[in-house]
């Protein structure tokens, strides 16, 4: 059912603590981490912590949560200071795009200069 954990979502496990991840914040429906694999010296992820399958589908659901997870995203970056020099959010949504992890996530990039258009 949508918005319900599932059991093969790597970020549902992270939310549960059964996956380790370094946690930067934490509200009641959200959970902010560092990416495993950062693209800028700040990359951070937040992330729901109900399912939805990408940032469409949540909002359509859930809008509270969408912008909760919105809030969190300029939350991390004034919590990162890079607020000050500008950021990113990026919500990669499908395979074409590079989505690679179908729970919706924001990602959080700065601390270098950041192109346009991305890549
Ligand atoms: P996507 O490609 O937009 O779906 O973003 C998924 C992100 O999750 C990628 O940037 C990955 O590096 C990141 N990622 C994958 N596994 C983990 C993990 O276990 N912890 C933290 N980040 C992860």
């Amino acid at each position: 059912m949508a918005g319900e954990p599932q059991s093969d979502c790597l970020f549902c496990k992270i939310v549960v603590g059964e996956v380790p991840a370094t946690i930067v914040r934490e509200t009641e429906t959200t959970v902010a981490f560092r990416d495993i694999n950062p693209q800028a010296p700040t990359h951070v992820l937040v992330i729901p912590k109900v399912h939805h399958p990408d940032a469409g589908t949540l909002a359509a659901a859930e809008p509270a949560v969408a912008a909760d997870v919105l809030r969190e995203a300029a939350e991390v970056a004034a919590q990162e200071k890079i607020d000050g020099t500008g950021f990113r959010i990026v919500f990669n949504t499908g395979t074409g795009a590079g989505q690679t992890v179908f729970h919706a996530h924001a990602h959080v990039l700065g601390g270098r200069g950041l192109e346009w258009p991305p890549g």
